[in-house]
């Protein structure tokens, strides 16, 4: 049963043919777009749009080549509908539609954020139900994850997602203007930074987001502003403008400080989650407890530390991540949720009208809200 499966919700133009008996990934290729838009300061949708019509032609042969097969090879073709930047995605929907109309495949539509929970599937035994800490570019939630198709939100963010967080704060510090760090992403330059830094050095969070509310929301906008509060002085006092770096080792104190921030937050309210579901029983005893850390922010390994330290204090949870490499968006994880749909025979489409009508959803949060039932436990 082979899949292709295509991306381009966002910046990445992703695509990748998956073998779903065997879970192995044949061929894959991808086009990032992160330089150009850092250069913009920021993702410029319709410039996005045309980068994506511009590669994804060359970026599904390539993966197709890669694998080494044909269309008529092909079981079905899996493409990112939702969510994401509207225009990203119908240059996606488009080329997959396509695809799957002239060879006479199914078509799977894929919800973005349930590729990034499935993801580690692929390549671990991972039994439903499982919670799963969602922490990418444009989201941050706590899923529990029944089933394919099953999934509640303990909690997500009111505000900004961390990756996002960690973005903005990479332009506070103005980390593009370092070439080395020019066509990374904010949240893999200030891991990098962060290293040499010490993350007691700031406080960032003297009160600690949502700490009143007992529920597992997310809140990063404070954190954000706290930094650009603490860097404007301290430009000031260094005499620069505001386009130049802070000298070492204030940059890597204030890295460390911050992406420490971060995580401590991301860490109380998964550590809430665990109380919750282990109060509820939501995981029974005959499924091996795990948290799956997924999305861009899981690829970084200071965080999965913390992660595995919360869970061996509190017990009975193994953490699981898929690798770095599939943790920011890809082709290969739209390919394996399509894999996974197509095995278990839900949500795949093959009626051509039905194929030709699909539609593209910019928002789409994934599954059921439970946070009021998460907050009013006691
Ligand atoms: P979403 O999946 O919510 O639509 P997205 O697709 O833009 O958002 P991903 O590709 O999953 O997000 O992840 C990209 C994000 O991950 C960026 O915001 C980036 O800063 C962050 N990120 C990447 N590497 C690291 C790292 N090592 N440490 C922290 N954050 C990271
Ligand atoms: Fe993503």
């Amino acid at each position: 049963q082979l899949v292709l499966g295509i991306e381009t919700s966002c910046d990445d133009t992703g695509a990748a043919v998956v073998d779903a008996a065997s879970r192995t990934v044949l061929g894959e290729a991808i086009h990032r777009q992160t330089m150009v838009h850092t250069l913009h300061g920021g993702i410029n949708p319709p410039v996005a749009k045309d980068l994506h019509k511009q590669h994804i032609h060359s970026v599904v042969t390539d993966a197709m080549t890669a694998a080494g097969v044909q269309y008529s090879d092909l079981h079905a073709v899996a493409t990112t509908l939702k969510p994401g930047l509207a225009m990203s995605l119908i240059v996606g929907r488009d080329y997959g539609r396509d695809v799957a109309l002239q060879h006479g495949l199914p078509f799977i539509p894929i919800h973005h954020m349930e590729a990034h929970t499935l993801t580690v599937r692929m390549i671990e035994q991972v039994e439903f139900p499982f919670l799963c800490l969602l922490v990418s570019g444009g989201h941050c939630m706590l899923v529990l994850c029944e089933d394919i198709d099953r999934y509640s939100r303990l909690g997500s963010s009111l505000d900004d997602a961390p990756g996002e967080a960690f973005d903005k704060g990479a332009r506070t510090l103005n980390l593009r203007s370092l070439p080395e760090f020019m066509a990374m992403s904010g949240g893999a330059a200030i891991e990098e930074l962060a290293r040499q830094g010490d993350p007691n050095c700031y406080s960032l969070n003297k009160s600690a987001p949502l700490s009143g509310y007992r529920d597992c929301n997310f809140s990063f906008s404070g954190l954000k502003e706290n930094l650009r509060h603490l860097v404007e002085p301290l430009e000031e006092e260094h005499g620069l403008d505001g386009d130049t770096v802070l000298p070492s080792p204030t940059l890597q104190n204030l890295c460390a400080s911050y992406q420490h921030a971060v995580f401590q937050h991301i860490i109380r309210r998964t550590h809430r989650a665990l109380i919750y579901l282990d109060t509820t029983r939501a995981i029974p005893d005959t499924v091996q407890k795990t948290l799956v850390v997924s999305g861009g922010v899981a690829s970084n390994k200071c965080l999965r530390e913390w992660l595995q330290k919360l869970c061996s204090i509190e017990g009975g949870y193994r953490v699981v991540c898929p690798p770095p490499e599939l943790c920011t968006d890809n082709g290969v994880m739209i390919a394996w949720n399509g894999a996974e749909r197509l095995l278990a025979d839900k949500g795949v489409l093959r009626d051509t009208q039905a194929i030709r009508d699909v539609d593209i959803m910019h928002r789409c949060p994934l599954g059921e809200d439970i946070s009021q039932e998460v907050a009013s436990m006691r």
